[in-house]
C-alpha cells in the first residue's frame, strides 16, 4: 500500500494520547489499538503522549497502569512518552507568538457571564453542548479583571486575511467535514483562568512537535479537530491527516467513558481485550495463542479497512 503521509511531509507518525486519569478502559484501548494498527499497516512510527495538563484530574498511579497495560496488549511505544505536564514553555511560547500576532486577548468572564448573555437574548445551550463565546472581552476588559486568554477565530477585525468562513477538513472514515467555529464555538480559551493550559493549545503544540503526520483518535474528538486546524495555521505547523474511529458505546449507546463507569480493561486474557477492541474498529476474529501474534494478524486487516475507508470517502 502507498505510503500515506504526505500531508504533513514526512514518514508516517502517529500517536497515543491518554489523560493519567485512571486506567485504560475498552473504550481508551479502541483508540490505543486503532492508532496502533494504522501506525503498524503505513509502515510508521507510533508515539505516547500523556495528557496530564488538567493536573487536578490526574491520579496518581495512573500512567504506570496505562503503560503496564497497553504492555500487556503488545502495544509498546517506539520512543519514550511525552508528558504534557513538562510542556508548559512550549505553550507558553505558542500563545506569546499568537498574541504577537493579534490572535489572543485577554477574558474576563465567567462561565456565568457567558450564559447570562445568550439568557438575555432569550438563548440556552444544553448542558453536554459547546456553548458559544459571544466574544464580549475582544474589544477589551472594560476594568474588569483578565481571568483567560483566548484565541480570536476570526482575525479579520485585527486585520489578519484569509481566515473567515468555516474550516474544511477531510477524516480518512468520515469524509469531507465541516465547521463554522466562530459560529459554533466562538472565540476558545488557549489558557484557562486556574493557569492551566488547554487541551486545543497542548494538542497542537505537541502534535507539531512530535512530528505527528496523522491523528488517529475517538470519534468523539472529531469536533475539535477545525479548532485544532484554525491553531495550525495561525502557528505556521503543518496540518496532519485525521481518522476518527468508532467508539465503544456503553449499553445504553453512550460513548463508554470513566465518567460513565467504564471499568478498567480486565487483562487476564489480552487477547479477548483485542479482539473486543478490533471488533468494533472493523476488525474481522482473528484466532492467536498471545498478543503479538494476534497483532500480528490485525495489521494487514487494517490495512484492508482503511483501504476501503480510502475508497469511500475519497473527498
Ligand atoms: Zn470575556
Amino acid at each position: 500500500m502507498a505510503p500515506a503521509a504526505a500531508a504533513a511531509g514526512g514518514p508516517y507518525r502517529g500517536r497515543f494520547a491518554p489523560s493519567p486519569t485512571g486506567p485504560l478502559h475498552a473504550g481508551s484501548l479502541g483508540a490505543a489499538l486503532g492508532s496502533w494498527l494504522d501506525a503498524r499497516a503505513h509502515g510508521g512510527r507510533w508515539l505516547l503522549r500523556l495528557e496530564d495538563t488538567d493536573t487536578p484530574r490526574c491520579v496518581a498511579g495512573a500512567e504506570a497502569a496505562i503503560l503496564g497495560q497497553l504492555a500487556a496488549c503488545g502495544l509498546v511505544a517506539d520512543a519514550p512518552p511525552l508528558r504534557q505536564s513538562a510542556r508548559g514553555p512550549a505553550y507558553a511560547a505558542a500563545l506569546e507568538a499568537l498574541r504577537a500576532a493579534g490572535r489572543v486577548y485577554p477574558c474576563a468572564c465567567t462561565r456565568k457571564d457567558i450564559a447570562a448573555h445568550w439568557a438575555a437574548r432569550g438563548l440556552r445551550w444544553p448542558p453536554e453542548a459547546e456553548t458559544p463565546y459571544p466574544g464580549t472581552c475582544r474589544g477589551g476588559l472594560q476594568g474588569r479583571p483578565a481571568r483567560a486568554w483566548r484565541f480570536r477565530v476570526d482575525a479579520r477585525d485585527a486585520g489578519v486575511q484569509g481566515i473567515a468562513g468555516p474550516v474544511h477538513w477531510h477524516d480518512r472514515r468520515l469524509g469531507p467535514q465541516q465547521q463554522d467555529v466562530a459560529q459554533a464555538v466562538g472565540d476558545f480559551v488557549l489558557q484557562r483562568a486556574d493557569g492551566l493550559w488547554a487541551y486545543q493549545l497542548a494538542v497542537v503544540v505537541d502534535d507539531a512537535a512530535q512530528g505527528i503526520t496523522d491523528v488517529v483518535r475517538g470519534e468523539d474528538l472529531a469536533d475539535n479537530t477545525p479548532r485544532q486546524i484554525l491553531l495550525q495555521r495561525a502557528l505556521g505547523v503543518p496540518a496532519p491527516r485525521y481518522l476518527h474511529l468508532p467508539l465503544v458505546r456503553a449499553a445504553d449507546g453512550r460513548k463508554l467513558s470513566k465518567q460513565n463507569g467504564a471499568e478498567a480493561l480486565e487483562l487476564r486474557n489480552p487477547v479477548a481485550a483485542l479482539q473486543a477492541a478490533g471488533t468494533v474498529l472493523g476488525l474481522p476474529r482473528i484466532e492467536a495463542a498471545g498478543p503479538g501474534a494476534w497483532l500480528a494478524q490485525a495489521v494487514p486487516a487494517w490495512a484492508g479497512i482503511i483501504a476501503a475507508f480510502a475508497t469511500r470517502s475519497r473527498p
